[in-house]
C-alpha cells in the first residue's frame, strides 16, 4: 500500500525548539511568558491593523468569550452560518443562546448576505433581536464583507468573524478576522499553523482584550486571596504551546504560498474536466489562502460524483473529505431556526475537499494526478 496522503497536516519549520527551549531554560513552562507575549505580537503584526490579541487553547474557547463580551446569555439568540464546523455554533449553546442558521451563496460558500438580512427581520418581528452573527471564512475563503458588516450596522449586531480556517486570507488588502467587534483564530493541528492545539481572539480595543484574558484565566479579581465575582474560565494558551507558535510564525508566508500553490495544481489538473470547478476567489478583492482546495462535481456533466471520486481516491490511500454538513442538518441542531434555500446543501451534496498541504511532494501530487484521470477518463 503507497503511503497516506493526507488533507491537511502539521508541517513544522524546526525554530519551535529553539522557543520551547528557552521558556524550559527560564521554567516558564505555564500559562505566563515571553512566548505568550510574542506569539501574540507576531500575530498581531501579521494581522497589520491596531488590534488586540488574547493567545488561547482553542479557537472554541475563543469563540465563547467572543460571545461572553457580546452579552449572549440563556435564551438569546446568536446568528451563525449553517455551513460551518460544528465549533461555530457550539459555544452559542454553551451560553444557553439558540444558533439560528442561515444558508451561504454561491460565490464565497459563506453567509448570504440576504438571507441574512431576512433572518434579522424575521427574529426581530418575533420579538427578539439576534444578539451576534457568526460569519465564517470557510475554507479560507474571505466571505462577503462589506455587505455583511453593512447589514450587522444596520441593525446594530456585533459581527464575530470565525477566521479559524483564514490566518493568512484578506478581504480588499485588510486581514480577515479584523472586521467584526471580535475576530477567532485557530492553531488547531491541522490548521494552515499550529500551536500543537490552541487559537487567539482578534479584539479592537485593550478593555475587550483584558476582559477575555480575565476571563480566561479563571476570572480572579484583584486582591491577594482567591476572590471570585464572575465565573471564570481555563482558556488561555500554555507558554510552551506559544512557543511552537512563534516557530511557525515563521513560516506562516511560505505555508500560504504551499497552500496556494497546491490550488493552482487543482486548477490545471481539472481545467479540462467538463463538470468540476475548483473552488476560487470570486475577484481581485477576495485573497484566501486556500487552507483546503475544494471542487464541486456537477455529476449530470462529469459523468461521475463526488462519491466515485472520494471512494477512488481512498483505493490509492489518498484522504479527501465531503464539505463540512451544514448545521441545520445535522441531529443536535434540529431545533434550531435555519433561513435561506439549498445552496448549502447542494455543496454538501456535491463537494469534495482534497488534499492540500503544504508539504505534500511532488510524487503525491502525481498520485493525485493519475487517479483524477483514471476516474475522468482524460
Ligand atoms: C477548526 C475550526 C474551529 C475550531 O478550532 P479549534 O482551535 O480546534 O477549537 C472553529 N471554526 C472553524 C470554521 C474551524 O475550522
Amino acid at each position: 500500500m503507497n503511503p497516506r496522503i493526507w488533507l491537511s497536516t502539521p508541517h513544522l519549520s524546526g525554530n519551535e525548539l529553539k522557543y520551547i527551549q528557552d521558556a524550559f531554560q527560564k521554567n516558564w513552562v505555564t500559562s505566563i511568558g515571553e512566548n505568550i507575549d510574542g506569539f501574540e505580537e507576531d500575530i498581531q503584526h501579521q494581522l497589520n491593523i491596531n488590534c488586540h490579541i488574547v493567545a488561547l487553547n482553542s479557537a472554541t474557547a475563543a469563540l465563547h468569550l467572543a460571545l461572553i463580551e457580546c452579552g449572549v446569555g440563556h435564551g438569546d439568540e446568536v446568528i451563525c452560518q449553517s455551513m460551518t464546523f460544528s465549533a461555530s455554533a457550539n459555544p452559542i449553546a454553551y451560553q444557553g443562546a439558540t444558533p439560528v442558521f442561515v444558508d451561504s451563496e454561491p460565490s464565497t460558500w459563506n453567509i448570504c448576505p440576504q438571507a441574512l438580512e431576512e433572518a434579522i427581520q424575521d427574529r426581530i418581528s418575533k420579538g427578539k433581536t439576534p444578539k451576534a452573527i457568526v460569519a465564517v471564512y470557510l475554507y479560507g475563503m474571505p466571505f462577503k464583507v462589506d455587505e455583511v458588516q453593512a447589514i450587522a450596522q444596520k441593525y446594530n449586531i456585533p459581527l464575530i468573524e470565525d477566521a479559524a480556517e483564514a490566518l493568512g486570507s484578506t478581504y480588499k488588502g485588510k486581514a480577515c478576522g479584523t472586521f467584526g467587534r471580535f475576530g477567532v483564530l485557530s492553531f488547531n493541528g491541522n490548521k494552515i499553523i499550529t500551536t500543537s492545539g490552541g487559537g487567539a481572539l482578534v479584539c479592537q480595543t485593550q478593555e475587550d482584550k483584558d476582559k477575555a484574558v480575565f476571563l480566561s484565566t479563571q476570572a480572579r479579581d484583584n486582591a491577594p486571596h482567591y476572590q471570585h465575582s464572575h465565573i471564570g474560565y481555563n482558556y488561555r494558551m500554555s507558554n510552551i504551546s506559544a512557543g511552537i507558535g512563534r516557530g511557525q510564525m515563521e513560516v506562516l508566508k511560505d505555508r500560504v504560498e504551499a497552500r496556494r500553490k497546491m490550488h493552482h495544481f487543482y486548477l490545471n489538473l481539472f481545467q479540462d474536466i467538463d463538470g468540476v470547478e475548483v473552488f476560487h476567489e470570486p475577484n481581485e478583492d477576495y485573497y484566501s489562502n486556500h487552507w483546503l482546495s475544494a471542487i464541486t462535481i456537477d455529476s449530470a456533466i462529469a459523468g461521475k460524483t463526488r462519491e466515485d471520486l472520494r471512494l477512488a481516491f481512498l483505493d490509492d490511500n489518498i484522504e479527501s473529505r465531503p464539505l463540512w454538513k451544514p448545521m441545520h442538518l445535522q441531529p443536535v441542531f434540529a431545533n434550531s431556526p435555519y433561513y435561506g434555500g439549498k445552496v448549502s446543501e447542494t455543496l454538501f451534496e456535491n463537494g469534495l475537499c482534497l488534499p492540500s498541504g503544504s508539504n505534500l511532494t511532488d510524487e503525491d501530487r502525481q498520485r493525485i494526478a493519475n487517479k483524477v484521470r483514471e476516474v475522468f477518463g482524460v
